[in-house]
């Protein structure tokens, strides 16, 4: 076997990078913050298109939220009230995909079924992290990345002095070290992520009850529930999944949801369950452990746990307030993308929700690679943040909450974005594919996962140019 001295090869890497930057004119050096699959579809567009990119990720491997951290979660905050958080990942260990594996692949990377693997519909968190190193491999993605490095700074190097070729000063720190480590970029893509950062509702006592309060973030596993009386704070994806998964190990689980109409699928799993009920929103939580319901109900509980979602955080973005996060809304920002007075400089990718994520972050960052070697070009700023309050304008008349701003859930929309840096539009399964299973799961909440009646589409999809492209065998 021939060894390779690690500092020769990276030498290497250095200079390979080095003459394809040098063949294109236009190349930039791009940070790219973040190996999930935002940052890995950024870091192979941005290669593509001739620039030279360094990936900085905090975590020891890629993967992003499908990274399963178990180990790190004791260590945590338990409702996560620090900016910087120890924990990336708030997947639990049951957590089985909630959309079918057959709609979440990149474009020319579908996510097959693998023999010796997790090869059911809604596979396990696992079998996605599986995906994307898979991902990486094919592409080659790993030299790009430099792990165990957490970005504590994004700033400007000087606005004021050149506002058309902005540079930004990275600082970023290794694991288990002191040093900081600063460089400059032309151009940062943050790719960071959107379900770490716990959002808390605001509870009268929820500061002195005495008993264990936690956010899902750190939920892994129900085994330190056995027993307990617990309430399920939330009546959403995460709320669903790990009420289901308690109501087999702790004494009671009480939901509380802020609306009582529930949906068929969940109605079904309560009266199935005698150990399972739903409440009202909390009144208040006093500190014997009695937590008081809206509607006057009451019960004494172990722990609540909160279910309450995530919100937008870049505790290491310095924008001089040109970019802001107020009630869930990152803004100003272009087509959720790019900050008009910063762009393309700088950018976000994966930042809407509601969408078929994947794909949509594949366009992202194929639309960043083009602006960036000048291929395409945006509007003039005051065109931007003419579009972008039109948008807000037009939410607001339809009675949309500013929190959820950056919810699509409109497949035109995505096939326009798509459509802007030359990608077909999406197939007309996986449009039909997600709306079959979001009815599934909207109906039979415990069972989706494993019993549909989509087969057909399901068929004509998997014989589909997206998944023979590859000319792999299952
Ligand atoms: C419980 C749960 C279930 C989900 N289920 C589904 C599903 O079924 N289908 C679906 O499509 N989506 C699902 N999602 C959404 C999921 O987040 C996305 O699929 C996807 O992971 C988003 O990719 P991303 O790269 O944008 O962000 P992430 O996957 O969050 O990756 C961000 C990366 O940035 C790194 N990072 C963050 N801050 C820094 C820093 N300062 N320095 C260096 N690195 C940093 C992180 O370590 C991480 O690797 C789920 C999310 C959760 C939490």
């Amino acid at each position: 076997m021939i060894k390779v001295d690690p500092l020769l090869r990276e030498s290497y890497f250095i200079h390979y990078r080095t003459i394809m930057v040098s063949e294109t004119a236009h190349s930039k050096n791009v940070c790219v913050i973040g190996a999930g699959p935002s940052g890995l579809v950024a870091a192979r567009e941005l290669r593509k298109e001739g620039h030279k990119v360094v990936v900085l990720e905090q975590n020891h491997d890629v993967g992003g939220q499908w990274l399963y951290d178990e180990k790190n979660v004791e260590g945590e905050d338990p409702l996560g009230r620090n900016p910087f958080l120890k924990v990336h990942s708030s997947v639990y260990n049951s957590l089985r995909l909630a959309s079918p594996r057959e709609i979440m692949g990149f474009t020319d990377f579908p996510f097959l079924m693998k023999k010796g693997r997790d090869m059911r519909r809604f596979p396990s968190h696992v079998e996605l992290l599986m995906y994307l190193k898979d991902f990486c491999e094919w592409f080659g993605l790993r030299d790009m990345i430099r792990f165990n490095t957490r970005v504590d700074y994004v700033g400007m190097l000087d606005y004021s002095v050149c506002r058309n070729d902005l540079k930004w000063v990275v600082r970023s720190k290794e694991k288990n070290s002191d040093k900081m480590v600063e460089e400059v970029f032309d151009a940062v893509v943050v790719a960071t992520g959107h379900y770490s950062q716990p959002k808390l509702p605001s509870i009268k006592g929820m500061d002195t009850w005495k008993r264990k309060q936690m956010h899902s973030h750190i939920y892994r596993i129900p085994e330190p529930f056995r027993n307990e009386i617990v309430v399920v704070v939330g009546n959403s994806f995460s709320g669903h999944d790990i009420s289901i998964d308690l109501v087999g190990v702790a004494n009671e689980v009480h939901m509380s949801s802020r609306s009582l109409n529930i949906s068929e699928g969940l109605s079904k799993v309560i009266s199935k369950y005698d150990n399972f009920h739903l409440h009202p929103q909390i009144e208040s939580l006093e500190e014997d452990g009695r937590v008081i319901f809206l509607d006057g109900s009451c019960i004494k509980a172990d722990s609540i746990l909160y279910c309450t979602g995530y919100s937008y955080s870049f505790p290491f973005l310095d924008t001089k307030e040109m970019v802001v996060v107020d009630d869930g809304r990152v803004g100003p920002l272009y087509e959720h993308t790019f900050p008009p007075s910063l762009a393309p400089s700088l950018s976000f990718i994966g930042i809407p929700k509601k969408i078929l994520g994947f794909p949509f972050f594949e366009a992202q960052a194929m639309w960043i690679a083009q602006l960036l070697s000048g291929k395409k070009a945006l509007p003039s700023r005051d065109e931007m943040m003419k579009s972008i309050q039109e948008f807000y304008h037009s939410r607001e008349i339809a009675g949309i909450p500013k929190h959820c701003t950056h919810d699509i859930g409109d497949f035109e929309y995505c096939d326009k974005y798509g459509e802007n840096v030359g990608l077909t539009p999406i197939e007309e399964w996986r449009k039909s594919l997600c709306i079959s299973s979001l009815i599934n799961a909207d109906a039979n909440l415990e069972t989706y996962r494993d019993s549909w009646d989509d087969d057909e589409l399901l068929q004509e999809a998997l014989q589909s140019p997206h998944f023979t492209q590859l000319g792999l065998e299952d």
